[in-house]
């Protein structure tokens, strides 16, 4: 055996590109592990284009660290209000290599990837090795809490019925302002009249170009886009840059951790005297039939997330953050957007940067 890591990250979404950053900064000695060929996670490969969670209702960052670092440096315009809640758009190649230029300032850490996690080794309530590589602490970033699982740590399951997965493409060559609930609308209606599935559109940062989350199949996608392209008014040259469209999944396994970050906190905007992050996105649930519902907190109101919700109740030396975060699936259907992942991300590098340089 091998290299021995003081934390290892695995999954490079929004919470591992923070961790792993935010625990390197630290001079801990940091391994970043991610089945995938490149950082991103859902933010960078999904299609999304709108980074949400970041600003309070005043269009202030909620976070100073670490998510505000990130989202400066994807940011190419000011953050957009949209109702009462404010998202900033960005281009995904961009949030790919921010991550990468993030990773090479910190010299203290190693990326792998094209490793799917694997030979997870707990001993005594605590991991000792992975991927045969030695660590002091892990960081669960994975958006499924895959290390978890495989360690035995106990999880709570969210629900797909309440977090309908999405097919996210990107549209060009829309001749057509979608601005309003209004003005969707009419685009919407015949969609729905000729019986495809639900589907939103949101902003994209590219000349006449919309991003769109389609409750339906991948296979509906290209019948859908000629359906556009005959049927409806400044969509005849519509076509997508992407050649392949596949399901994201809204909804994944949380860990139970010392505490479990309740809706009713999230509603409530509950303060902790151990918080770590805040947060102030409503609780989102999506129908199979494309619908949201939104519970709101109170108007200037955000929510805490303690350092409790981000270490693993059964095993000493698993931390979580982003999608995995000890939360129930009402508390995760607001905690889930990338600004809090990023704030948790970060969090959980530096507390379990504390947890192995002090032993
Ligand atoms: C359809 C849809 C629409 C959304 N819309 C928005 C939006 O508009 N704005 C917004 O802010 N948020 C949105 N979200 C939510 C948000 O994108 C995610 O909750 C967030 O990106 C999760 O970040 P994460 O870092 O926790 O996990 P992820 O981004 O899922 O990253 C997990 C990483 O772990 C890696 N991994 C997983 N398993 C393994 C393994 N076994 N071994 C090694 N590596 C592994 C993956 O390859 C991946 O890179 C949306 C989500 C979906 C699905």
């Amino acid at each position: 055996m091998s290299e021995h890591f003081d934390i290892a990250v695995i999954g490079s979404g929004a919470a591992g590109i923070a961790a792993a950053v935010s625990a390197a900064r630290t001079g801990a000695k940091v391994l970043l592990l991610d089945k995938n060929s490149a950082p991103g996670g859902t933010g960078g490969f999904s299609g999304l284009t709108t980074l949400c969670g970041l600003y309070d209702d005043a269009g202030k960052f909620l976070n100073n660290g670490f998510a505000r670092e990130f989202a400066e440096a994807v940011a190419e315009t000011a953050p957009i209000k949209t109702g009462r809640l404010w998202i900033l758009p960005y281009r995904p190649e961009k949030f790919r290599s921010a991550a990468e230029k993030f990773f090479t300032a910190c010299s203290t850490l190693k990326t792998v990837w094209n490793s799917p996690l694997k030979n997870v080794v707990a001993e005594n309530g605590r991991i000792i090795s992975l991927n045969d590589f030695k660590v002091g602490a892990v960081i669960d970033c994975s958006g499924n809490a895959e290390v978890a699982q495989t360690a035995d740590a106990e999880c709570l399951a969210t629900d797909e019925a309440t977090q309908a997965p999405a097919v996210v493409f990107q549209l060009g060559g829309v001749m057509r302002e979608i601005n309003s609930p209004a003005d969707a609308a009419q685009v919407l209606l015949p969609i729905i009249r000729a019986g495809f599935p639900a589907l939103n559109f949101h902003f994209n940062l590219e000349a006449n170009a919309i991003t769109v989350k389609f409750s339906g199949a991948p296979e509906q996608v290209p019948a859908l886009i000629e359906f556009l392209r005959v049927n409806v008014r400044g969509f005849q040259n519509c076509s997508s840059p992407q050649t392949e469209f596949k399901i994201s999944r809204r909804a994944g396994r949380m860990i139970v951790g010392e505490y479990i970050l309740t809706g009713a906190d999230v509603l409530s905007a509950k303060k902790f005297p151990d918080a770590v992050a805040r947060c102030a996105w409503p609780v989102e649930q999506w129908g199979a039939d494309g619908k949201t519902k939104l519970r709101w907190l109170p108007p200037d109101e955000f929510y805490e997330i303690p350092a409790r919700s981000l270490r693993a109740a059964k095993i000493k030396n698993l931390f979580m953050a982003g999608k995995t975060i000890s939360a129930d699936a009402d508390a995760m259907a607001s905690a889930r957007v990338m600004g809090c992942c990023l704030a948790t991300g970060e969090a959980a590098g530096k507390l379990a940067a504390q947890s192995v340089l002090k032993s």
